[in-house]
């Protein structure tokens, strides 16, 4: 098939069934300038379905590090109150928001990490109460990715530039449904696959998980009326969207406070810049009481320590070892593929629409109900092809859930 038209076909997907643009609804694009080129046609989409107006934040990794290297010490304790009130107003007056994910995996790595790490803390605490909108699913936003050179050749490091870039491409149209006859439909039916699954483990209502792999050995509470979501969410006017593209995760809130036992990463993670690989975590009453990693390991204390709610789990997800974007045995250093490829847990912040009437919760009585807040909310992947997930009920009944990475039902 040929590329522009999957390259149209994207752009359709991106806003017809990422953000799901309605008639009259402003749309806020945030895009590296590489992007450009998809982001116009986006534009174009969008404007098509009915947009009233599009507006583009651009970013340019070159210019960011250039700051991080350059800029004073104070620079990276503050976030400018502009960008972050625009985002709140474009939420309030019910504006979507559409991310092009595609960072350097290694843009950061000679920059010193407590640079990194106080800017990451100030933009999240910016950024939280528009956090709170799309964590609510109170707007409509999606995440998409789209090859930069830094990126591909950091996937495929063997093979010259453009081969890279074409190769990630290919990945990334096939995981995203673009290579099939009709996207717009294969992502209507995916997203009715996805629901019987997430039926299954909402009727068995399970009280624990036990997580066993020849390395991690975990059991987690769930929290009492969690809720298992998957695929497309919907916004307050019962509008469908996908948060994120692709998507093959079935996701529920762990309870804070009974998490116990070991996990091991069993992808790279990237973040802020630095890559953290092959590393552990140790939970004790839910909270990481220690921690190794045979790279990043100072990134990674970096992020536990961003505040109280990043020693706690926030997500719990599953996905099968053998799945379309883990079948391609690729490494993204991407987030948004990865953990879309690999069970995960999430550090930081739980998703209040994972509980049962989670809208009517007080700020006051989230530990009470389990339920974490932090200003973070971080994807790490802990599946393998020798993974077993046991459900234990409320009956205590004990139900297979994965046995040898994949679903036992
Ligand atoms: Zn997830
Ligand atoms: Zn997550």
């Amino acid at each position: 098939m040929n590329f522009e038209r999957n390259l149209n076909e994207y752009a359709k997907l991106a806003v017809e069934v990422g953000v799901n643009i309605q008639p009259g609804q402003t749309l806020l694009v945030r895009s590296p300038i590489e992007c450009a080129n998809f982001v116009r046609k986006v534009v174009t989409q969008a404007y098509k379905l009915g947009a009233k107006n599009v507006h583009i934040e651009w970013s340019d990794e070159e210019c960011t590090l250039i700051k991080y290297l350059n800029a004073p010490e104070e620079t990276f304790n503050e976030f400018p109150r502009w960008v972050s009130d625009q985002y709140v107003d474009i939420a309030k007056d019910g504006g979507a928001f559409l991310t092009i994910y595609a960072q350097n995996p290694d843009l950061l790595k000679n920059v010193d990490p407590q640079r990194v790490a106080n800017f990451q803390k100030a933009s999240a605490k910016a950024l939280k109460e528009w956090r709170s909108y799309t964590l609510s699913d109170k707007c409509k936003w999606s995440i998409v990715s789209i090859p930069t050179e830094a990126w591909a050749t950091k996937v495929f490091a063997d093979v010259s530039k453009e081969e890279a870039i074409d190769k990630l491409w290919e990945a990334i149209f096939k995981c995203t449904r673009i290579d099939t006859e009709n996207p717009v439909e294969a992502w209507k039916k995916h997203n009715a696959d996805l629901k019987v699954r997430t039926e299954f483990l909402n009727k068995n209502n399970f009280k624990t998980l036990r997580f066993k792999s020849s390395k991690t050995d975990l059991s987690m509470d769930l929290t009492e009326g969690h809720i298992w979501l998957s695929g497309a969410s919907h916004d307050p006017n019962g509008i469908s969207f996908n948060a994120n593209m692709p998507t093959e995760e079935i996701f529920t809130m762990p309870h804070k406070f009974k998490v116990n036992g070991v996990v091991y990463s069993t992808k790279p993670l990237v973040y802020g810049g630095n890559i953290i690989d092959n590393f552990s975590l140790t939970f004790k009453d839910g909270k990481i009481v220690d921690y190794s990693a045979e790279k990043g390991y100072e990134t990674l204390g970096k992020l536990i320590d961003t505040d109280e709610g990043s020693h706690y789990l926030g997500e719990v997800a599953l996905v099968p070892f053998k799945s379309p974007i883990s079948d391609t045995n690729i490494v993204f250093f991407n987030t948004l593929f990865d953990e879309n490829a690999s069970c995960h847990f999430a550090l930081g912040s739980a998703y209040k629409t994972c509980i049962k009437d989670g809208d009517k919760i007080q700020d006051d009585e989230m530990d009470k109900y389990g339920v974490n807040d932090s200003l973070t909310h971080v994807d790490f992947m802990i599946g393998s092809n020798d993974m077993d997930i046991m459900g234990v009920t409320y009956d205590d009944t004990e139900v297979q859930i994965f046995k040898n990475g994949n679903w036992a039902f």
